[in-house]
């Protein structure tokens, strides 16, 4: 392990390796566990005492220590990577949307539970049986 991700380990968290996240991640974005950033996500932009679920720091997402990792979480934590990706501003704008409308009402949170809904759905359909 290079010293600059013994690092990033001590810092961020560990990281979860690909093969156990239930939800494949693109090329580049990193899992990771955390106790920290999670509990100030929650706090500060949730507007609650409990630690968030996972915050998403451009293409990395730190999943809260205490927070069973779902292939849905997963799917809402990858709409983010995307909005970070799209748009340099991201960060700022979300904290403006924030402000402005709170966390659930957030656009970028609206459209990452409706994209997690949109996965959920999908998953849930049932498969019409084949025939004979
Ligand atoms: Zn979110």
């Amino acid at each position: 392990m290079s010293l600059l991700a013994a690092l990033a380990d001590r810092v961020l968290g560990a990281r979860i390796p690909d093969d156990e996240l239930p939800h494949p991640v693109p090329p580049g974005v990193v899992v990771r566990r955390s106790r920290l950033i999670p509990a100030l996500g929650g706090v500060f932009m949730g507007g609650s005492r409990r630690p968030a679920g996972a915050v998403t720091l451009g293409h990395t997402i730190l999943c809260n220590e205490g927070q069973t990792l779902t292939d849905d979480l997963l799917v809402h934590e990858l709409v983010h990577v995307e909005q970070w990706e799209k748009d340099p501003l991201f960060a700022l704008k979300y904290c403006a949307e924030w402000f402005r409308h709170g966390y659930r009402q957030n656009p970028y949170e609206q459209d990452a539970y409706a994209r997690q809904r949109e996965y959920a759905a999908r998953k849930h359909q049932s498969v019409p049986p084949r025939p004979l």
